[in-house]
């Protein structure tokens, strides 16, 4: 008899000790639940509902979809960051509507000029390419350069014989000839010689991308053709590591568009990276006071950024800005006025 009731009482003692354990690993599997995302932009500018048609809100949200969603099957399927950015910034370069790639604006000679830059927060190696006028995705020749060669940055001709070297294909510079930028381009210098003065064209559409992956690891990119009516090689933040993107696994991985010289001058993506590092910011504090900052120094634009803990932000001070973001387990989220 003792030996029974010794026997029930193990027996309940034994179920305890496993529902403890059971509930133990599933609260421990709630802490690890990975976390990662990729949030991306389409530029910053007047966009507004008013001057937009159901058509056209419909392509550029179609496309930011097609990017986020094509960025984030990699973070999915166990694929890095860098990997996940490239390949949402390469659709958007492909894709007319945007200022990079296919889409990019002209030069005062009617030349399209295109810059990019990648980076990698798990190590800090970073690669640019500006002014490069034959290479379809110059994303990928930013990896290229981060990847394969010392250096951090090429530019123009150099550029292009190192992307040749490296078995990249160059292209035809008919390829980046679209109506819409020609038109725009002549109209300015119509205006040019009317006026008689000289009008460099707010920037709009450059794009870019960051990511978390499953891994931890940070990654952002920024591709562009720069401002409609550039002259003498002039460069603007997108390929400059620290002004148009940046990233740090200690922190976040961010990428800016806007008016370029004043993302250059304010060192505007190391600077929200340097406010979470050195003064413990919250990712949305840092970015939105380094785009009140550029504001204030007469600038205008605005970050995409996501931080180690998937906590993503994205403030502007312009009218609108093409945006969106996707989060593992949640629905993806695109915006592009102010809202
Ligand atoms: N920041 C880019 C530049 O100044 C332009 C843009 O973001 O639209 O070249």
């Amino acid at each position: 008899m003792i030996r029974n009731i010794y026997s029930k009482w193990y027996n309940k003692f034994a179920l305890i000790c496993v529902a403890f354990v059971l509930f133990g690993i599933s609260a421990l599997a709630e802490e690890n639940v990975e976390k990662y995302g990729i949030v991306i932009h389409g530029g910053a500018g007047t966009i507004t509902k008013k001057a937009m048609t159901p058509e056209k809100e419909k392509m550029y949200r179609e496309k930011l979809n097609e990017a986020l969603e094509a960025g984030y099957k990699i973070l999915e399927n166990n694929g890095s960051s860098l990997d996940a950015v490239e390949k949402a910034i390469t659709i958007l370069e492909d894709c007319p509507l945007f200022n990079s790639g296919k889409g990019a604006v002209f030069t005062n000679n009617e030349t399209n000029e295109l810059d990019s830059s990648i980076m990698d927060g798990k190590t800090l190696n970073a690669g640019a390419v500006t002014g490069v006028r034959h290479i379809k995705n110059p994303i990928s020749l930013a990896r290229l350069v981060m990847e394969k060669s010392k250096h951090v940055m090429f530019v123009q001709d150099g550029a292009e014989a190192f992307a040749k070297s490296q078995g990249m294909s160059l292209i035809d510079a008919g390829y980046f000839r679209t109506e819409r930028r020609l038109k725009q381009i002549q109209e300015i210098k119509k205006k040019e010689q009317e006026t008689g003065k000289k009008i460099s064209s707010l920037p709009l559409c450059t794009v870019g991308a960051a990511a978390l992956d499953k891994a931890g690891n940070l990654a952002a990119g920024t591709s562009t053709g720069g401002m409609t009516n550039k002259r003498f090689g002039r460069v603007g933040d997108s390929p400059i590591i620290g002004a148009g993107t940046y990233a740090n696994n200690k922190t976040c991985a961010i990428s800016a568009t806007g008016w370029g010289e004043y993302f250059i001058r304010s060192v505007a993506t190391h600077d929200v990276s340097a406010m979470m590092e050195y003064a413990g910011l919250a990712l949305s504090d840092a970015a939105s006071k380094v785009i009140e900052k550029i504001g204030a120094l007469g600038g205008f634009g605005g970050f995409i950024a996501i931080d180690k803990k998937g906590n993503v932000a994205m403030p502007f001070n312009t009218r609108g800005m093409y945006r969106g973001y996707k989060l593992n387990g949640k629905k993806a989220v695109i915006k592009m006025y102010r809202e």
